[in-house]
């Protein structure tokens, strides 16, 4: 196996030789995701030698692995961050291969470096359930044990996760760059995500431009994609956006239960800054910090600095505008969009505590379920009745596209805790089960599967680093 490594390219200040170590005892899977292994062609991963190489452990295969700087507006504020419990081990088949909870970097900022078990079996599920939910997502490769135990408020296992993301890089490395490095640097980091995103583009003369009107697009569909299944992400930090716009960074992210638009689930965001209503402004301004990053080389000397992120920004605004119509509309069975029709029953379902998730599946195959709950819901059923009947769509038609964006079934708040309870009891079997069920939401055979009922509990999380 032949690990590329192009973070070698980065300026050096910007990174780390992640020191490798030797292992104690030998390290243990705990999970692996063999259709990775299988769609990869990682079958000789699947050894003791494999197991300490995804544990950060010596081993024969030949590579230098990296951890990387990078800055990020956290909670809104400019901070240093880095790679602190991170390290890429190189690239593969189109995927940096990455370590998480390896142990401490020269970015750890006097944390440990380690990832306890539970914070791993969260990121592990909703990875995959993104991914699953056809949503661009980083996945997780293993899950190993090292016999390390990490210590938060209890002690618990530490764990070793193998990550893969399109790329590592994220809006915080170009804000490092620009921000202490010079404007050739910043382009020598830039060029780095054109070679491996987007190879294509390298010999295009406009390619930083290209480059971030395509980030303006993606980001502006992936808020959207999570709106439409009420994904909350939860620190949505410039740090924890991906420069190849794909969920990373899984902390203290949920999907919605009871619809509560303006209500973070994480414990520490007291003021709500990442609710799930938030989260397309939250990504805009992200946006717009990605671009004070790029101003050395992405501004039209003519062109003030309003004007310059009026020209991108406006390709964010009209994408999610556009995107959450279409998405929107899929999911109320409509050929022509109604954002207010969407955002009505959105309120609606807020104010009556309803389930996001049960409501488009009753919506889509049980209507009746949703009468008779309350006089307003009932006009607004009526309303949506009657547009649906002046469309005349095909029925057959009508319920294919709503089943083709409206899951039987998403990750419960409550499930996920039950399985990482069970993890921390050595048990690994409910978690076997979810995710095999988890690899076909769509499938009409999960409707009002047991074991995705609704929570009992209210979604509070916490980040679990
Ligand atoms: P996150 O909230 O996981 O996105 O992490 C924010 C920053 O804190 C990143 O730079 C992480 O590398 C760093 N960090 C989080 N947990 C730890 C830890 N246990 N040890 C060292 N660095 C950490
Ligand atoms: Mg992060």
């Amino acid at each position: 196996m032949k690990l590329k490594q192009p973070y070698h390219a980065f300026p050096t200040s910007m990174t780390q030789v992640f020191p490798i170590k030797k292992s104690e005892k030998p390290s243990i899977f705990l999970y692996v995701n063999m259709n990775l292994v299988r769609l990869l062609k990682l079958e000789e991963l699947l050894t003791q030698e494999g197991c300490e190489l995804l544990s950060g452990f010596e081993t024969s295969w030949d590579m230098t692995p990296l951890s990387l700087a990078y800055s990020g507006h956290q909670f809104g504020y400019f901070t240093n961050l880095g790679d602190g419990r991170a390290t890429i081990l190189g690239r593969l088949k189109g995927f940096d291969f990455g370590l998480k909870g390896s142990g401490p970097t020269r970015f750890s900022r006097g944390g440990d470096g380690l990832v306890p078990l539970p914070a791993a079996i969260k990121e592990t599920l909703y990875a995959h359930a993104l991914s699953s939910l056809h949503i661009p997502s980083s996945r997780v490769l293993s899950v190993t044990y090292t016999h390390h135990n990490a210590y938060r408020d209890e002690v618990l296992p530490a764990a070793v996760l193998c990550r893969l993301m399109r790329s590592s890089m994220r809006i915080g490395t170009i804000q490092y760059a620009s921000k202490y490095l010079t404007s050739n640097e910043t382009i020598q980091c830039l060029d780095v995500a054109i070679e491996t995103l987007w190879p294509s583009l390298q010999t295009v003369s406009n390619k930083y431009e290209q480059f971030a009107m395509q980030c303006m697009t993606n980001w502006a569909q992936l808020v959207a994609q999570w709106q439409s299944v009420g994904f909350v992400h939860g620190v949505l930090n410039t740090d924890n956006v991906s420069l190849a716009y794909e969920t990373i960074d899984f902390g203290p992210c949920a999907f919605l239960e009871n619809v509560q638009l303006n209500k973070a689930f994480s414990s520490i965001d007291v003021y709500n800054r990442y609710a799930y209503a938030k989260q397309s402004e939250i990504i805009r301004f992200n946006a717009s910090v990605f671009l004070d990053a790029m101003v050395s080389v992405l501004k039209d000397p003519q062109e003030s600095v309003e004007e310059y992120h009026t020209r991108y920004l406006s390709l964010f605004d009209s994408t999610y505008h556009k995107t959450m119509e279409t998405l929107s509309a899929k999911k109320l069975g409509l050929n022509k969009p109604d954002l207010e029709l969407w955002n009505q029953l959105l309120n609606l379902c807020e104010s009556l505590s309803l389930d996001f998730t049960q409501t488009f599946v009753d919506l889509t195959l049980n209507v009746s379920a949703l009468y008779g709950k309350d006089e307003r819901l009932d006009a607004w059923l009526k309303l949506h009745q009657k547009r649906v009947h002046e469309e005349g769509l095909n029925p057959k038609e009508r319920e294919e596209m709503m089943l083709s964006v409206n899951p039987m079934i998403i990750l419960r708040h409550d499930l996920v805790n039950t399985i990482i309870d069970m993890c921390l009891d050595q048990d690994f079997s409910l978690m076997d089960e979810v995710m095999e069920i988890l690899k076909t939401p769509f499938d009409l055979k999960h409707a009002n599967h047991p074991l995705f009922k609704r929570s009992m509990s209210d979604i509070v999380t916490t980040c679990g680093t």
